[in-house]
């Protein structure tokens, strides 16, 4: 990197929670009332990110005689929800064989697909309906090829998708001109396009939804972390809820309940924001569609925003676990990221070498053992949980959302037929094996991704990390 580009990152702000925060409460974020003392109601959810959100949203919506209550210990979108990419994007963890072992098959698997790919239009339909300013737009995702490698895997994703009944309205490839017409990225060889994503402001959404789930009826409390969930009970340090029904939406955090522990690891990324970005330099860019993008090796996802800059996340070539699953997503990127991160945006966009980055920030995200979301309930204790989505769950903690819904409800819908809907999870291994297994299969990965890159052929390695850890992918 020369000293042109190392100016250009020397600015960057921490940022609290995130750029969107940063942009929606310059002068910080407002915190509702704490939960103290004793509250009696139907269902407690623990939680106010998407999936507490949502399912408190959706419960209120289908049966305003219900008393929905959200506790969370900081502020809704403190979590990952408040922290994201922003890629509202029909995909589900876990590949379709792996969702047609979990329920009922293939029909179950391509029925799951379905709902995703609709839940990108719910989504927008209640942004519209509750008038939630978070810039949704609904553009697409480009999953760009740099190496013959990455072309051949695209191509062979398409053929899949094909043979899955996925139609070129779904799914389609395009050639090297037609996605730099649409992008510019710097040596693409072609792109995997699907239309079923949206690009949102993940801090207005996440606000906006909390906001519109108070309107529905529901109270949330904040600063207000749970100890522990019991059926029947979700207990604070100065209050408790009693409820029929205690919903864990923790997420990365899960471990911060002394009755959850194993069950959900947390996985630390970080994310850069670069300055709005002039007319001039668009103009060398291109990317007026403002789909979302993808790339590979390392995977990176990035989004053009609505007030012209470009945002980057994804594998920021470190060990993405910490000893203990102790998420601590405090702070800007660390130095090491932020120059990874930046070198990464110029090899994509040389013409971006003059453009400041204004924010870091980093973000946790929740894996289960299974690499594979779900929403369970079980009716005679009353506990249930939504989540597990593994980095990609903007649009599927709205499915799950609306399926906890149901199935608070008791009532049998598409939705709790769909194999999402499963029951108590696989926990992880205890501790020191699962910081020495994330540690070795990070290092497989990054190693297997930097072999992959220079030869362009596909790295064992990366297969062998994936296999140690259980991780399959999806599609
Ligand atoms: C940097 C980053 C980029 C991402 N980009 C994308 C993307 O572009 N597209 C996509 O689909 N997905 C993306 N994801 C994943 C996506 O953001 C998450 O899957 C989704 O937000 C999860 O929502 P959630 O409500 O389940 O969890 P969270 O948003 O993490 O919410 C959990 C909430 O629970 C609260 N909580 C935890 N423990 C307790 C407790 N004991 N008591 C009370 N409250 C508690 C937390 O404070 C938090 O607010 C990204 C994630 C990260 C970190």
């Amino acid at each position: 990197m020369n000293s042109r580009n190392s100016a250009a990152i020397s600015r960057p702000q921490a940022s609290g929670i995130s750029h969107w925060f940063a942009q929606l409460y310059p002068d910080g974020c407002p915190r509702r009332t704490t939960l103290s003392g004793l509250v009696e109601t139907d269902v407690c959810i623990v939680g106010a990110g998407y999936s507490g959100l949502w399912t408190a949203y959706e419960l209120r919506r289908a049966d305003p005689t219900l008393d929905v209550v959200v506790v969370e210990a900081e502020v809704a979108g403190f979590g990952a929800s408040g922290r994201n990419g922003g890629a509202v994007i029909a995909l589900l963890q876990g590949t379709r064989e792996q969702w047609a072992l979990r329920g009922d098959g293939r029909r179950g698997a391509i029925a799951l697909e379905r709902e995703i790919i609709r839940t990108v239009d719910e989504i927008g339909e209640t942004v519209h309906r509750e008038g939630i300013d978070c810039a949704f737009s609904k553009n697409g995702v480009l999953e760009v090829a740099r190496t013959q490698t990455e072309l051949l895997h695209f191509r062979h994703m398409v053929q899949r998708d094909r043979e899955w009944g996925f139609g070129p309205d779904d799914y389609t490839m395009l050639g090297a001109d037609e996605t730099r017409r649409r992008v510019a990225v710097d040596g693409a060889l072609g792109a995997r396009f699907s239309p079923h994503c949206a690009s949102i402001h993940p801090g207005a959404l996440v606000r906006g939804l909390a906001d519109a789930t108070e309107r529905a009826g529901a109270v949330i409390y904040e600063g207000s972390p749970v100890r522990s969930i019991e059926p029947g009970r979700a207990t604070t340090v100065e209050g408790q809820v009693r409820a029929r029904y205690v919903i864990r939406a923790t997420e990365a955090y899960t471990e911060s309940l002394e009755s959850d522990h194993r069950q959900i690891v947390p996985v630390h990324t970080s994310m850069l924001a670069t300055a709005p970005i002039p007319d001039e330099t668009w103009a060398q860019i291109g990317w007026a569609g403002r789909e979302a993008l993808l790339a590979e090796h390392p995977f990176l996802h990035l989004q053009h925003t609505a007030d012209q800059r470009i945002t980057i996340g994804g594998d920021d070539n470190r060990i993405p676990y910490r000893y203990g699953s102790r998420p601590s997503p405090l702070g800007g990127a660390p130095k090491r990221v932020v120059h990874m991160y930046h070198s990464e945006l110029l090899r994509l966009f040389p013409a971006l070498r003059e453009i400041p980055i204004e924010h870091t920030w980093q973000g946790v995200f929740g894996a289960p053992r299974s690499w594979m979301p779900g929403v369970h309930l079980d009716r005679d204790t009353g506990l249930g949980w939504v989540g597990g989505y593994v980095g990609e769950g903007v649009a599927p903690s709205n499915l799950a959302g609306r399926t906890m819904r149901d199935l608070v409800l008791g009532r049998d819908t598409e939705l709790t037929r769909l194999p999402l809907v499963e029951p108590p999870i696989r926990r992880w291994e205890p501790e020191p094996l699962r910081f020495i297994g994330a540690a070795v299969v990070a290092t497989m990965r990054n190693v297997g991704t930097r072999r992959e890159l220079r030869t362009d052929r596909p790295s064992r390695l990366i297969t062998m990390g994936n296999r140690l850890a259980g991780y399959q992918g999806h599609g």
